[in-house]
């Protein structure tokens, strides 16, 4: 490879694909085009620390990374993909010339559409500068209303209560995380926000925006009510980045398509991360996954591919945390199915296991760090049966320590 090896979009992909290709011993030019201003920076603090006074973002690496390993950071967005000329242009005129190109753009976050959404104070989160906005409405006795009861909607309003805010959360499902935990686990969040002093609104949908000279005052609820607010933040899910994929007249689908080698139907064209839509062969499922492990799996397994270090295709066991206040939530999910959950507790901490058809598909854990840990021990080599679980009474850390114990004696 002479042009080297191109990737836009520095969040934790992104960073992660470059650092991996150096790590692998790949000595060709590596360019990083960064759509942010800032030096490449974490983002789950977004919905976290940097809610609090003036918490910056922590860096991915430290700037002089970028120098030591020979990265070409551009701090500039790209605008084009010239797939004949294998090219990418980028504001400023600059034009970056690749061997292959990762595309891990992300994804930005789903701005609500009804009347009013436009109206100053009604937010949305995903870097860093849109937390700096947000804080600054954080303060005892602010109203802020959060659309939306999903990992970044129970964040904020953890966030916001904690620093003495009115918060009202408006969740247009029966329940919080009802795509991403189980009822059992939804149940046990839903009651610590509640203690925490968050008013929940469940059912509910958001019929418009209401203003009192310029800036938002309240939302009007569907049933006709009327819920005052400072401040509202939607927290109604991402869209994912492939504007540029599109534009290149690479196949998306909600998001990027890539096969089991995350490689869209260009072969010098991959994409990872939040922005890529893996298709399953076999059902043409699509699965997009939005979390830091998915993100940096995908980065490292891209350069490994990339640098021959693997012809295999991509998998990895995904998992994911959201720290809500004293709360942390981790999860570790084989698969998404269950019929069936087995709840855990051993004092503050509990964990749920959710089975389907006998087997364990994953874990929710709550305070519970140590059970998480051992379950991504346990999933990542099989799905244990309910009755292996059983005899352990359900003690994952025993039955993840039997597992390992019999593997050093084998
Ligand atoms: C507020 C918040 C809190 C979260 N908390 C958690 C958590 O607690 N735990 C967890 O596991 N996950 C969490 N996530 C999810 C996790 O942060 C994402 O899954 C992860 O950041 C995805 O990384 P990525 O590199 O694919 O995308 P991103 O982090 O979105 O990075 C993509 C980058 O590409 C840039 N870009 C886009 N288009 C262009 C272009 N044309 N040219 C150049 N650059 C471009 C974007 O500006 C961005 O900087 C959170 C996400 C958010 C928004």
């Amino acid at each position: 490879m002479r042009d080297g090896i191109v990737v836009v979009g520095a969040g934790h992909a992104g960073v992660q694909a470059a650092d991996a290709l150096r790590e692998r011993g790949y000595s060709g030019p590596v360019t990083l085009v960064s759509g942010e201003p800032e030096l490449p920076y974490t983002r789950p603090p977004v919905s976290k620390d940097l809610l609090y006074g003036d918490a910056e973002p922590e860096p991915l690496r430290p700037a002089s990374f970028y120098r030591e390993r020979r990265i070409s950071l551009v701090p500039a967005a790209a605008r084009g993909i010239d797939r004949d000329a294998r090219l990418v242009h980028v504001s400023g005129g600059i034009v970056a010339r690749y061997d292959h190109l990762v595309l891990a753009t992300g994804a930005r976050a789903r701005r609500p559409d009804q009347p009013g959404s436009d109206l100053r104070g009604v937010l949305t989160l995903r870097t860093a500068a849109d937390a700096r906005m947000l804080r600054g409405y954080l303060r005892p006795g602010a109203r802020v209303v959060v659309l939306g009861g999903g990992f970044i909607g129970l964040e904020v309003a953890a966030a916001a209560r904690a620093q003495g805010a009115e918060v009202t959360l408006i969740e247009r499902g029966d329940r919080v995380l009802g795509r991403g935990v189980s009822a059992t686990t939804a149940a046990m969040v839903t009651e610590h926000h509640r203690e925490a002093g968050v008013r929940l609104v469940l059912g509910e949908q958001v019929a418009c925006f209401v203003s009192e000279g310029g800036g938002v005052t309240g939302v009007r609820t569907g049933a006709g009510g009327l819920v005052a607010a400072d401040v509202v933040v939607a927290g109604i899910g991402a869209v994912p980045d492939d504007g540029l994929a599109r534009a290149a007249r690479l196949p998306v689908r909600n998001g990027i398509v890539v096969d089991q080698w995350l490689t869209t139907a260009d072969p010098r064209i991959s994409a990872i991360g939040d922005c890529a839509a893996v298709r399953e062969p076999l059902t043409g499922a699509i699965t997009r996954l939005e979390s830091v492990q998915n993100a940096s799996d995908q980065a490292r397994y891209i350069a490994d591919l990339l640098t021959g270090g693997t012809s295999r295709p991509y998998r990895a066991l995904p998992w994911f945390w959201s720290d809500q206040g004293s709360l942390r939530l981790q999860m570790v999910l084989r698969s998404p199915a269950h019929d069936r959950t087995v709840s855990v507790r051993n004092g503050a901490r509990t964990s749920v296991l959710r089975f389907d058809g006998g087997l364990l598909t994953g874990v929710e854990s709550i305070n519970d760090p140590s059970t998480h840990q051992a379950a991504r021990r346990l999933l990542d080599r099989a799905a244990p049966t309910e009755a292996e679980l059983a005899e352990v009474d359900h003690d994952v850390r025993a039955l993840a320590r039997q597992v390992r114990q019999e593997k050093v004696g084998a």
